[in-house]
């Protein structure tokens, strides 16, 4: 692979074929050609091997991490490809490369240096590696405070194969890999607390954080129980109506800001409207698309937060036909950004909105 000439794209392991499937879809849309290889788990090339500059106006297509592709992870412009590292010095050769690239490229500057493995079992032997070389490699190679959101990102796919690759600010996700690891808060009732932590954190910009998850804000939790939703809403001082059968935390009752409502998500609610709905139920995700565009066509709320669940083989249409049934309820006024996040499992996280909200 030559500089500029690739992509690769990281995404959870077991959902490599739903990426390229993903993408593949995204190509023809855009009338766009290129080839997809996964040669590794959670590792996915693009690759054109004319070299016609397809790479590049595929980069620049890839405008919005949040949104373009939902079962990435990570999206980087590949810069070169060293494949027969040896085990005696593995630092001198990659840092040639980078040196040998930043000569030829005036423009090329970095914001920080990252290296790491793909996320799955088989890189764990890669670990000691990866902080060696982040350490050498840090010391020498130069980064800059005006690389404007470009970083660059050295990825170990082997203990002999360094890929050597650019993250972009537009193309890229805001943590290295995607991989997001957040602190787990002692007093959350669930794990799955993690996902909607994420989900604000990298689905909104940080302007939408501060305009939409205002203090006094106000939120319907469909499928709330035991509350680790509620309780990343009510971290944020929103007014939170928990609705589930089951039992939700003391912890939250006592914040005084949660109504615990006992109900089903299906048929509740509110009389008043809301800010947010946030749904992690465990339904059919196109009965739960449904539910979405009936809250928002009603507009009983602005802004929906919803966990996918996908036990289904056909994951990716699943997605799409759950995106239909939104499109169809609210044409051009949709706006759907999907992502499998670091703590979704076999479930994608989406924010659903209409533009003129966007504001
Ligand atoms: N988000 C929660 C948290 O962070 O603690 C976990 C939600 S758990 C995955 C799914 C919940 O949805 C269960 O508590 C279940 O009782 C609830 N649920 C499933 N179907 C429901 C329905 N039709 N109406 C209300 N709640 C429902």
């Amino acid at each position: 692979m030559s500089a500029g000439n690739a992509l690769l794209i990281l995404t959870r392991v077991g959902f490599e074929e739903d990426l390229i499937q993903e993408f593949n879809a995204w190509l023809q849309q855009k009338q766009l050609r290129a080839e997809l290889s996964h040669p590794q788990a959670a590792v996915v090339f693009v690759h054109a091997p004319s070299g016609n500059g397809v790479i590049t106006t595929i980069a620049q297509r890839l405008r919005d991490w949040r949104s373009d592709l939902s079962f990435a992870r990570e999206i980087l412009l590949v810069l070169a490809d060293l494949d027969q590292l040896e085990r005696g010095d593995r630092v001198a050769p990659i840092e040639r490369a980078v040196r040998d690239l930043l000569a030829n490229n005036a423009a090329l500057h970095f914001a920080s240096i990252e290296v790491y493995a793909p996320d799955a079992e088989t890189s764990k032997p890669l670990e000691p590696l990866c902080r060696h070389l982040q350490k050498a490699l840090s010391g020498s190679i130069p980064t800059r405070d005006d690389a404007f959101g470009q970083s660059l990102h050295i990825l170990l796919l082997s203990n002999q194969r360094a890929v050597i690759t650019l993250s972009k600010q537009t193309m890229s996700a805001p943590v290295p890999g995607g991989i997001a690891r957040l602190k787990f808060p002692a007093a959350a009732p669930s794990r799955s607390t993690l996902k909607l932590d994420e989900a604000f954190l990298y689905l909104l910009s940080t302007g939408e954080q501060a305009r939409w998850l205002r203090r006094g804000g106000t939120a319907v939790d469909l499928g709330a129980c035991p509350g680790g939703w509620t309780y990343q809403l009510v971290r944020r001082g929103m007014q939170v109506q928990a609705v589930d059968n089951g039992k939700i935390a003391d912890v939250l009752m006592r914040s005084g800001l949660v109504e615990h409502v006992r109900a089903d998500g299906f048929k509740y609610f509110p009389k008043k409207a809301v800010d947010w709905m946030v749904c992690d139920m465990v339904e059919n995700p196109l009965k739960v698309a449904a539910l979405c565009a009936q809250w928002l066509s009603s507009k009983r709320c602005k802004y929906i937060m919803v966990n996918f669940k996908l036990p289904m083989k056909k994951r990716l249409a699943a997605l799409e036909q759950a995106q239909q049934i939104l499109l169809r309820e609210l044409g051009d006024s949709l706006i759907w950004r999907a992502k499998q996040l670091f703590h979704d499992r076999e479930e994608v996280t989406c924010l659903i909105t209409r533009r003129e909200y966007l504001r």
